[in-house]
Formats: structure tokens, C-alpha cells, sequence
């Protein structure tokens, strides 16, 4: 069928985006879904750091590529075999499909998956190859989603039911900015009650580790962020301290924090957030700095300050028992996720949106594709 999507040819285009416009509409031919695959009408799609980053050239994906990783829509075809969906069903996407077989699954965290990440690294569905096309030419697809689209074929695997109830422009925040930050806590860190929290880079996944730590009851919660409208909007969502970063955190908490979470994709951010880490404390970063930037942290801070440094990729999570989780949560008032979008827009002002997301003023922007 065809579908209009957004194409990204190259990365490192000049900004403004809006008059380099990198982001095309194009109009795709998408194969039927094959088996265990099922065709899904996008009805929102999250405008993610991580999207940026492959427009600028941070992130190396195979280009051309569809973008978009994060969104929410319909089930409205079913391919053969399909057993966990059904037309009609409300899904959230997922970045990383799971093979459900292989050890990094069978070891019980789904995030882990190397099949799903080796899939993704090639631009192709779990089970192989692509179902985009673009003037006969064969396209990649983004993390298994290319959400940046009327329509798109995933795997089953890359896909969360979830309740009718939500809108679908919160739903489409669920599958990555929530999942990747509230999981940076609970399933990383593992924040218990109680215990001091400082997260750094305030946008949509560090507002949400920021949610996961008052979910958590962790106390007191720092902010670190150099924009004060979003040092704001932290305050609002229950930190207790906002701080610039020229700001020392342990002038207000000499010992450090128990637990820190890096959201800011910079090695200087995580290095700042290392030596903000306390005692005994665990520093946890899910940011994707350049492939090329190193950290250098005192060696012997991690053994005589008993020290742990963690990477954290979709928030270690089991997306099928935490994003219900999560919606659970957003239902009983204590997720408030409404907060965290800054505002919608059709898919046509794709590259404005990516203007103002490197602009740093916005927290999760929503395009519709229809
Ligand atoms: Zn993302
Ligand atoms: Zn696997």
C-alpha cells in the first residue's frame, strides 16, 4: 500500500533544518505484513533526541532510512501467525524487537535482545530484510518502527497492546521517553524510598527518570538542567532542587547523591553526574553521546568510593509488563505525562520540530502523520 513517510536521505545537513529540510515526505510502498508482522495506522509519533541524532549525524543508522522510533496507532492488518494482536488492538511501539530465544532474552530482559539490536544496526525487520520501497528501491527502516509514516509493518514483537482509554499522543511517549526513563530508576538503578536521586538533562526521558524517582519516593530529587523553563516544569513534577550545571550539587548535599541519572547524551554531563554520585552510589546514564567522545573519571574513585557506573538502554525494561505498568500509573494520577508534551504538530512540519528540539526548548514534541 502507499503511505506518505518521512525520508531521511543523509545526515549532517546545515541548520536550520527548515531551510535544509533533510526531512522529506516522500510516498512509500509498503509490503503486506508477513509472518508475525502486522500493519499499524501511526496516529502519533514522539519527536525524540535520538531521531535528531540521526539527522545530524550523531547516531549512525543506514541511510536512506524512514524515520521515527517512538509512536502510538491501530492494528488495522494481521500477517499470518500473528497471536498477540488483533485488528483494531491500541499499540504503543517499541525500538528494540525481542527474539524471545536468544540468551540475552532467555536471561529474562527483553531490552537486552542481540538479534533485535543486530536487525536494527542493519536498517531491517527482526525477520529479516524490509518492507519499504520507494521508487522500486529498497528502504531501511528505523529501530524496526519508522514510525514517521501513515502507516508501517512491524513485528509483533516490536509492538505493546495497550488499553482504549489512553489518547494516542500520550501512548506514542510510553515506548520510549517513558520506558527508557522511569526504567533508568527502577530497573537500573533500582532507586529505593528515601534515597537522594539527581538526574541531568531535562528533556523527554530525563523528566521521565524525574517521574520514576517520585514514583520511587527516592528523596531529595536535584534537576540539572541549563534551561530554566524546564528546571521549571521540574519543580512542577516533584523535584525538590533545580540547578543550573555551573551549580555544585554538594553544596547542597555534601555527600553526593545515592543515585544519578545521565539524560543528557554528553560524556562532560556524565562525568559531572559521576562525581555528583556518592558513597556506595550508582550512576546510571542512558544518554548516546558521539561515538567518538571518551569519559575520564578518577580511577580510583569507583573502588574507594565503593562506586557503580551503569549503562542503561530502554530502561532495561520488559516493555509488555511495564509500559501496562505505566498507563496503570498515568490512570491513578501519577504519571503525568500530559506534562511532557510540549505540543503537536502535522507531519509536514517535521523538520520545524527538529529545529526547536536542537534548540533545547522543548521537552517531547508530537507530529501527526494524518
Ligand atoms: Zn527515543
Ligand atoms: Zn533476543
Amino acid at each position: 500500500m502507499k503511505s506518505l513517510a518521512v525520508l531521511i536521505r543523509e545526515s549532517g545537513a546545515s541548520l536550520p533544518y527548515t531551510t535544509s529540510r533533510p526531512l522529506e515526505i516522500v510516498e512509500i510502498d509498503l509490503a503486506p505484513p508477513g509472518k508475525g508482522e502486522v500493519l499499524v495506522k501511526i496516529e502519533a509519533a514522539g519527536i525524540c533526541h535520538s531521531d535528531l541524532s540521526v539527522v545530524n549525524g550523531t547516531r549512525q543508522r543506514p541511510l536512506p532510512i524512514i524515520g521515527g522510533h517512538e509512536s502510538a496507532g491501530v492494528v488495522i492488518e494481521l500477517g499470518a501467525d500473528v497471536t498477540s494482536l488483533k485488528i483494531g488492538d491500541h499499540v504503543t511501539t517499541v525500538f528494540l524487537p525481542s527474539c524471545g530465544t536468544c540468551h540475552e532474552c532467555t536471561s529474562g530482559i527483553p531490552a537486552y535482545c542481540s538479534v533485535g539490536a543486530a536487525a536494527n544496526a542493519r536498517g531491517e525487520m527482526i525477520n529479516g530484510g524490509s518492507r519499504i520501497t520507494l521508487n522500486g528501491k529498497s528502504v531501511n527502516h528505523y529501530n524496526g518502527v519508522s514510525c514517521y509514516s501513515q502507516y508501517a509493518v512491524l513485528d509483533e514483537r516490536s509492538l505493546v497492546k495497550i488499553p482504549d482509554d489512553i489518547p494516542l499522543d500520550l501512548a506514542a511517549l510510553f515506548g520510549c521517553a517513558l520506558l527508557t526513563g522511569i526504567g533508568a530508576v527502577r530497573n537500573s538503578a533500582q532507586a529505593q524510598p528515601g534515597q537522594s536521586l539527581g538526574v541531568w538533562g531535562l528533556g523527554g526521558v530525563g523528566l521521565s527518570a524525574l517521574l520514576g524517582a517520585v514514583i520511587s519516593k527516592a528523596s531529595p530529587i536535584f534537576a540539572i538542567d541549563p534551561v530554566a523553563s524546564k528546571r521549571e516544569l521540574a519543580l512542577s513534577l516533584g523535584a525538590d532542587v533545580a540547578l543550573d550545571p555551573s551549580e555544585n550539587l554538594r553544596d547542597h548535599l555534601p555527600g553526593g547523591v545515592a543515585v544519578a541519572v545521565e539524560a543528557a547524551g554528553r560524556a562532560d554531563t556524565l562525568k559531572a553526574a559521576y562525581e555528583a554520585t556518592g558513597r556506595g552510589g550508582i550512576t546510571v546514564t542512558v544518554g548516546l553521546p558521539r561515538a567518538e567522545e571518551m569519559l575520564s573519571i578518577s580511577a580510583l574513585s569507583l573502588v574507594s568510593e565503593i562506586k557503580t557506573i551503569k549503562g542503561s538502554y530502554l530502561g532495561s525494561a520488559n516493555p509488555r509488563i511495564d509500559i501496562p505498568e505505566f498507563v496503570d500509573f498515568w490512570r491513578e494520577g501519577k504519571l503525568p505525562v500530559e506534562k511532557l508534551l510540549t505540543s503537536t504538530s502535522p507531519m509536514s512540519q517535521v523538520n520545524e520540530t527538529m529545529d526547536a528540539l536542537q534548540g533545547a526548548q522543548v521537552v517531547r514534541q508530537v507530529i501527526h502523520p494524518h
